[in-house]
Formats: C-alpha cells, sequence, structure tokens
C-alpha cells in the first residue's frame, strides 16, 4: 500500500511479528514486547505468510521453529526469497536447542537464534538491536530507492523490480503489465508557473499515480523528468487498462489548473500500456519500448489519453 511506498519518517511503534503455534508463547512474548512495540501474532507459518502478504510488514519477525505443515526454516526461506519482505530479520525462538538446527537457522537467513526457554531482559535486548539495524538499513535503501523531490520509488528501484517481475512472469508464466506515462505539456506549465510550482505538481501527480494503485505488489515509480512508470505483476491486459484509467482519472481529480494546455484545462496525462507473459524470445527493452510507443500514441492522438499496445499496429504512421 501506499504508506509503505512513501518516504514515511515519522516516529512510530517498530512491528514485530510473533510466529508460533502454542498459544502460552504467543501471549508471553505478547506481553513482553507489547509495552514497546506493536505486535501481530499469528498462529502458524502460513497465516504469518499471509499476514506479510497483507502488509502492512513488520520490522522484526519472531519465529518459532516447530509447527504443523509449514515450518519456521521454510517460512524464514520464504521470507527471504521475497523482494518484499527480505529485508525484514528474522530471530527464531525455539525449543531447538540443537547446533545443527542453530546452524541451519542461520543457513536460511535468521539474524539471531534464541532458545527456550528465553530470558524476558536478553530478548528484548536482542530485538532491540536487530530493530534499530533495520531502521537504519531502511533509511539507507529509502535514501537509494526513492526519488528525492517526489518520495515515490526512482528509476533505480523501477529496473529492479522490472527484473525480478520479469523473471517470475517467465517462471510462472503470468501476464505483467507496464505503464508509462507522462505529464501533457509541462514544459509550458513550468514556463507559466515557474520551475517551483512545477516541482509541486510532479510531487502532487506522482502521489496521485502511486495511490491509484491499490494492491501492495503494485510499484509506482518515477521513471525520468516528468515520466511515470507502473509495474504490474500479475495483471492482464484489462487490469492493467482499469489502472491506467484510474490514474487519469485520480490526476483529473487533482484539479490542477493548465491554462496553457490544449488537451484540457487542467494537468493531464497520456499513458501507455503493454501487457505480455513473457517467453525467452521476448527481451526485457522491447517491453518497455511497447509501452513507450503506446504512450507515444497516445500523445499524437491528443494526450489526456490511454493507449494500449497492440502487436501488428503501425506506431510510426
Ligand atoms: P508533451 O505533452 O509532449 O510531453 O510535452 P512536454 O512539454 O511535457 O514535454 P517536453 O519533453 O518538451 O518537456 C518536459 C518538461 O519537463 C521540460 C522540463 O523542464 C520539465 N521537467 C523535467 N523534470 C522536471 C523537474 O524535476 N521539475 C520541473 N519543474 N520540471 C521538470
Ligand atoms: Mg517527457
Ligand atoms: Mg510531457
Amino acid at each position: 500500500m501506499i504508506h509503505n511506498r512513501i518516504a514515511n519518517m515519522e516516529e512510530e511503534k517498530s512491528k514485530i511479528l510473533i510466529v508460533d503455534d502454542e498459544k502460552v508463547n504467543l501471549n508471553v512474548l505478547d506481553g513482553l514486547l507489547k509495552p514497546y512495540y506493536k505486535t501481530v501474532i499469528a498462529k502458524d507459518g502460513l497465516q504469518a505468510l499471509k499476514r506479510l502478504e497483507k502488509g502492512p510488514l513488520p520490522d522484526l519477525i519472531l519465529l518459532d521453529i516447530v509447527m504443523p505443515e509449514m515450518d519456521g526454516y521454510e517460512v524464514c526461506r520464504r521470507v527471504k526469497s521475497n523482494l518484499m519482505t527480505r529485508a525484514i530479520p528474522v530471530i527464531f525462538i525455539t525449543g531447538q536447542v540443537e547446533e545443527r538446527s542453530e546452524a541451519k537457522g542461520f543457513e536460511v537467513g535468521a539474524v539471531d537464534y534464541i532458545f527456550k526457554p528465553f530470558s524476558p531482559l536478553t530478548t528484548l535486548a536482542r530485538v532491540k538491536t536487530h530493530v534499530e539495524l533495520k531502521k537504519r538499513g531502511d533509511l539507507l535503501e529509502r535514501m537509494a530507492t526513492l526519488d528525492g523531490l517526489t518520495g515515490i520509488y526512482n528509476r533505480r528501484r523501477f529496473d529492479e523490480f522490472l527484473d525480478y517481475e520479469w523473471e517470475r512472469s517467465l517462471r510462472y508464466q503470468h501476464p505483467l503489465s507496464l505503464i508509462l506515462m507522462d505529464i501533457d505539456f509541462f514544459k509550458r506549465y513550468n514556463d507559466h508557473f515557474g520551475h517551483a510550482e512545477g516541482d509541486l505538481c510532479l510531487t502532487k501527480v506522482a502521489r496521485a499515480v502511486a495511490n491509484s494503485l491499490p494492491r501492495s505488489v503494485d510499484v509506482a515509480c518515477r521513471y525520468g523528468g516528468e515520466e511515470f512508470a507502473c509495474v504490474l505483476p500479475e495483471t492482464n491486459a484489462e487490469g492493467a487498462l482499469v489502472a491506467a484509467q484510474r490514474i487519469l482519472d485520480r490526476c483529473r481529480d487533482l484539479h490542477l489548473p493548465h491554462p496553457q494546455s490544449t488537451a484540457a484545462d487542467h494537468v493531464t496525462l497520456s499513458l501507455g500500456t503493454v501487457t505480455l507473459i513473457p517467453n525467452n524470445n521476448h527481451r526485457k527493452k522491447d517491453f518497455v519500448e511497447m509501452a513507450d510507443k503506446a504512450l507515444y500514441q497516445a500523445k499524437r492522438k491528443g494526450r489526456n489519453q490511454v493507449r494500449q499496445f497492440k502487436e501488428g499496429t503501425d506506431y510510426n504512421g
């Protein structure tokens, strides 16, 4: 969701997900951590993964190992192989006291390993250390992947995200959609209102774009100066069109006057969408070019509209 995506520097309680199949353990850990953290509990691995999917994401996971259906190692492996959750530190808290189990815990990506019965004070201290490290990591991550002006993801993050989703779509044969968009007559907007107002307009449009994507897996980025891009995993052509139209509507709802535009009396966007189930003959670079072609057709056809890329269309005519 958008509150995960936009730079949020406000101090708020860090979140901890506690996963244990024993109710007593859950209660004890919850009671210990609640005065200092916002706690969420899950009674097994599957429920934990569901909570992570739904968000908001925790800053740390305290994870039991022996649980029915899916053990803690597997939960940890999945957390660490998902781009969205891999930065969340995992601490195993378990009755498995053998060195082999502990080593395996680190092998699957945990940052720490606590034996039961645990000491409340040292558990709190370890949790505090890892939450603070996570916060520092988040700050660095924000600086590296968020656009300084608008607060949405930058081009670097877009490239990384598209790489990741392209590979996933190729492997699972799911459709992948991309929307590229560009503000109409933005040079005239700057010339008319000045660069500072232009910056403000860019920020408002960027946030409207990001807020138009309700699914937590969809990502909006600033692609270039007054250009934005959205990657929509597991989304077919129809879904991409709906999302693009929603972005256009949200942009209109900002009611940002643009007296020098001939497309409308307010700030508008032109949008191009493309959808593919990638195969090994496709190149990622062509995928972006397809969206770009559709975008330029939207420009040519009068701006303030969405165009879908269709194979066989002559985009030079
Ligand atoms: P079109 O409808 O064809 O897209 O016309 P346009 O004027 O939007 O396109 P053009 O590429 O001619 O101009 C883009 C403008 O966007 C020019 C540039 O100064 C402005 N721009 C790019 N980045 C920024 C920025 O960070 N802040 C401000 N204020 N303006 C920017
Ligand atoms: Mg442009
Ligand atoms: Mg433009």
